[in-house]
């Protein structure tokens, strides 16, 4: 059989992206490497964007994901290396939103397989996805390994690659590339971590950064990213079972030197990178990626959620279109895939590379903060520009970045 789209990777983009397709109705297949709930390393906070996108996801969504008691974000803190801070909250936000939202992606991720099942698409776990396959050049389907270990090929109209950042579909395609910053990140969850608040918070260091959040059931999900030498030199040690050296590695951090009780992990260490990658053009005939697969920068302004869920709203409209058309799909029918990628992160594109390169310097990342902690409507733009809600033009003006400068 010939299904309309094989979405590869039921991670956020490709759950949404599924659903929005099968709602638009077509038949489509949704195939992941894991079976539901797993774990997924990452910071877990899903900026006022991406709750925003999620509410639009459908009726059954929000309540669930409500009912597994997330906590609620109201903004972002950010310590620089000498620990002094600043701290801007999304109330700023154009639409009035005021809330993030955190918890775990094993929770998140399975709310959102399991919607994309309830709606109608075929989900096959434990599948992972090997190579492409073409007809006359174009992707025509995929070669996949089924739970009994045996090779299968699926065939599409089209190939939609979800598979995050080591994404095997964007590497068929032959087009993935890697740029600096060469970063890292260790992650786990911990009990006991004292004074935790109502806003999610980056540690910027010499060496490094952390991101530390509440995810809900008094648990905190924490962040240690660090650029690549540093995790080759000490990652074995970083992913220790005891995690001691990872609670260890946070003391270089002032503001959460003591924080973290010994002992506190209740998840192993989680180790992910490296980042940058990206793929450009994100389409190709026969086939398109989404979320990380098209691209990631840097996980410090949180936005690759957003991301993902934006990203799948605007994969789902271009394909629909291109789908209701008899002849094939081609990279020039998703087109306005591209083009919609643009017009929707152009904006955020920029302003992750500029932090993301920026807090790299931390003589640079000090002076920028201390800017920001005496300025407080200009430190609630930037929060709310990196929640998503509001246009990131606003900090990126010369007026703007002189003011966090000068
Ligand atoms: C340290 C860190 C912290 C972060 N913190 C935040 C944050 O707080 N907020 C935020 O918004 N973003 C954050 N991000 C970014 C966020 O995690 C990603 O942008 C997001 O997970 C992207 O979703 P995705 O669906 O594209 O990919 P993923 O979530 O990675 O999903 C990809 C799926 O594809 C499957 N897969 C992979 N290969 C195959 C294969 N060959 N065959 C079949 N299936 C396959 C995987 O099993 C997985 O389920 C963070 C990232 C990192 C690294």
């Amino acid at each position: 059989m010939t299904w309309d789209a094989i979405v590869v990777g039921a991670g956020p983009a490709g759950s949404a992206t599924a659903l929005h397709l099968v709602r638009a109705g077509h038949r489509v297949l949704l195939l992941d490497r894991a079976r539901f709930p797993r774990e997924k390393p990452c910071s877990e906070s899903l900026n006022p964007g991406a709750v925003a996108a999620l509410e639009r996801l459908g009726p059954d969504v929000m309540p669930e994901i409500l009912a597994a008691r997330p906590a609620h974000l109201a903004g972002f803190r950010v310590h620089a290396p000498s620990g002094a801070a600043m701290e801007g909250r999304y109330a700023a936000g154009d639409d009035g939103r005021a809330s993030g939202l955190a918890l775990p992606r094993r929770v998140l991720d399975t709310i959102l397989v399991r919607a994309a099942a309830r709606g109608g698409v075929e989900v096959r776990e434990d599948t992972t996805v090997l190579d492409l396959t073409r007809a006359s050049d174009a992707v025509a389907g995929v070669e996949s390994r089924t739970p009994r270990g045996a090779r299968e090929t699926l065939h599409a109209r089209v190939i939609v690659g979800a598979d995050g950042l080591r994404s095997v579909v964007a590497r068929r395609l032959g087009r993935r590339v890697a740029t600096p910053p060469r970063r890292v990140a260790f992650t786990a969850h911990a009990a006991g971590v004292s004074g935790l608040g109502a806003v999610g918070e980056m540690h910027v260091g010499r060496g490094g950064y952390v991101g530390l959040g509440p995810i809900g059931d008094g648990i905190a999900t924490i962040a240690l990213v660090v650029p690549v030498a540093t995790a080759r030199r000490r990652g074995r040690e970083l992913c220790g079972a005891s995690g001691d050296a990872f609670v260890r590695a946070l003391d270089a951090f002032p503001a959460l030197r003591g924080r973290v009780p010994p002992g506190g992990l209740v998840r192993r260490v989680l180790a992910t990178g490296p980042f940058a990658q990206w793929t450009s053009p994100s389409v190709a005939d026969g086939a398109l990626l989404v979320g990380d697969a098209a691209d990631f920068f840097d996980p410090f302004t949180g936005q690759g959620l957003f991301a993902a869920l934006r990203g799948a709203e605007l994969a789902g409209a271009a394909l629909d279109a291109a789908l209701r058309r008899p002849e094939p799909v081609t990279a020039r029918s998703l087109a306005p895939y591209t083009r919609a990628r643009w017009a929707t992160f152009a904006g955020k594109w920029a302003l992750e590379r500029l932090i993301a390169v920026g807090i790299g310097w931390p003589a640079l990342a000090e002076r920028v903060i201390d800017r920001l902690a005496r300025q407080p409507a200009l430190a609630a733009a930037l929060v709310g520009a990196c929640g998503n809600v509001l246009p990131a033009h606003r900090v990126l003006a010369p007026r703007a970045l002189a003011g966090m400068l000068l």
